[in-house]
């Protein structure tokens, strides 16, 4: 193991700087820099990007897996990337900055700054968070693709690579103790590459099969819960593909579209950064929203689960506890933001982003926007989730909604969706009347199509 001061031996050393792939298998930046003699494994904690909540301390918990694998050999500093990469590459005398792709805007538009500071250091970029880089599949004329469907065929058809043979030998690392400005990340989740890969193995062993029947039951652990792992890039979607392999039966197809999406979104945000922000379909910017005092206090409740509409509540409360929530109860609560509180998806989605741990611009911001009807494949505008069937349909018994709201917990069986006379005393009235807020959210999507 070498120490800062050493490097004057190495006669090519390389900087890995990890960013959103904080693992050791299927890395190929890994291979890249394994052709140097030795490498630093570098991260940058920029505390504008890494703000305080519970999307951080799961990453800090990644970032803490990550520095045992490597043996306590990440060098880890505070600061803006611009900064801190050339001023490790001068000090430790690196030749070459590897790294994987990164595709959103903020972090093109940072890595092009680093570039340029780097000056001659190159800053070479080996693949990407996606089984298939963003803006790589394209129509016959050339143009992005704007609807789901036909960009899942192309992306089956195109296929992807095989998972990169690499591990933490693939390359030497060096010992970074003592460099100047070295942070200590001591910090505990259930993240990192052996944790994700765990839950990997018991969801193919145990729920793949029947991960297509029961996938939209939030009651049941139905799920892969890979997106915290992909998101900090724990695991590679490839390796996840590469097992799944040919397998056609329902669940294995399932999971592969479902991936596709997360792929599909990043493609349509690299082509469109412009909607992080604002909606993919123009005109969707006229629709009139709330606002005001009684839009603030509609959005507080909706914020802390306690709407009186207990399949709403027990997906906010179990956001608020986990920092995730099951998608069909995403697709829910979502509706109701935008169709009954008839508020901006911008706020629910700022709010998603605040306390996902999976927090992740396309997914977030094109799901938002495919609920709120002014997406790329959006679900037509008519469609306004009535959130007591959805219960009904999607918690048959009720039990993820008595696990996420104590209040209700004595209330037996599907009832707890439709409450009635049932309703506690100490669960709050519904904050508006679906049926007449559905009428309203039709209204206000007529007079904007009506302008057109
Ligand atoms: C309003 C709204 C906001 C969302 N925000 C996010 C977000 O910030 N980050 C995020 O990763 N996902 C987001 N999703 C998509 C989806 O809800 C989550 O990916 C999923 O619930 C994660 O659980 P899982 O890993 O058990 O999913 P699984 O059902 O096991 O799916 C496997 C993987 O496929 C991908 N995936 C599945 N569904 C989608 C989808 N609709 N869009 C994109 N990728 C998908 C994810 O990477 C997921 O881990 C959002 C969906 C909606 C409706």
């Amino acid at each position: 193991m070498r120490r800062p001061g050493q490097e004057s031996e190495i006669a090519d050393l390389s900087v890995v700087w990890f960013r959103r792939d904080l693992r050791v298998h299927d890395l190929p930046t890994l291979t890249a820099a394994g052709e140097s003699d030795a490498a630093v494994a570098v991260f940058v904690l920029d505390e504008r990007v890494a703000r305080p909540g519970p999307r951080t301390d799961f990453f800090l918990g990644c970032l803490s897996a990550l520095d045992e694998t490597l043996g306590g050999r990440l060098l880890v500093v505070r600061g803006d990337p611009v900064d801190q990469v050339p001023r490790i590459v001068t000090e430790l005398g690196a030749s070459s900055v590897h790294v994987s792709a990164d595709f959103t805007p903020y972090g093109a538009r940072r890595d092009g700054e680093v570039e340029n500071a780097l000056g001659d250091t190159p800053l070479v970029r080996t693949g990407s968070p996606y089984a298939v880089a963003p803006g790589r599949i394209r129509k016959a004329d050339g143009t992005p693709y704007r609807v789901f469907g036909p960009f899942r065929r192309s992306w089956n058809d195109h296929g992807w690579r095989p998972p990169a043979q690499t591990d933490e030998t693939t390359v030497d690392w060096i010992d970074p103790s003592g460099f100047d400005g070295r942070t200590v990340v001591d910090a505990d989740s259930n993240g990192g590459e052996r944790a994700a890969l765990t839950r990997w193995r018991s969801f193919v062993d145990d729920r793949l099969d029947t991960y297509d029947a029961d996938r939209d039951r939030p009651d049941l652990d139905a799920t892969s819960r890979m997106s915290a792992y992909l998101k900090t890039g724990c695991l590679h979607p490839r390796t996840l593909l590469h097992e799944l392999g040919t397998r056609n039966d329902s669940g294995a197809s399932k999971f592969r579209s479902e991936l596709c999406w997360r792929e599909f979104y990043a493609d349509v945000l690299h082509h469109r950064p412009d909607t992080a922000y604002v909606e993919y379909d123009e005109k969707f910017r006229r629709l009139p929203h709330d606002t005001g005092a009684a839009a603030q206090s509609a959005f507080r409740a909706w914020c802390d689960g306690r709407t009186g509409y207990p399949i709403v509540d027990a997906g906010m409360r179990q956001l608020n506890a986990e920092g995730w929530m099951h998608n069909r109860v995403r697709m829910i609560v979502a509706s109701f933001l935008t169709k009954d509180l008839h508020l901006p998806w911008q706020w629910g989605a700022r709010h998603f982003m605040d306390r996902l741990i999976d927090g992740d611009l396309a997914s977030n911001q094109h799901g938002w926007q495919w609920v709120a009807g002014c997406g790329t494949d959006a679900a037509p505008y008519f469609r306004v989730f009535n959130p007591t069937t959805q219960g009904e349909k999607f918690d048959p018994d009720g039990d993820y909604v008595r696990r996420w709201v104590p209040e209700l917990r004595g209330v037996p069986g599907t009832l707890v969706h439709r409450l009635g006379v049932n309703r506690p005393a100490d669960y709050p009235e519904p904050i508006v009347d679906h049926a007449a807020e559905r009428l309203d959210a039709l209204d206000r999507y007529a007079s904007i199509r009506r302008v057109i």
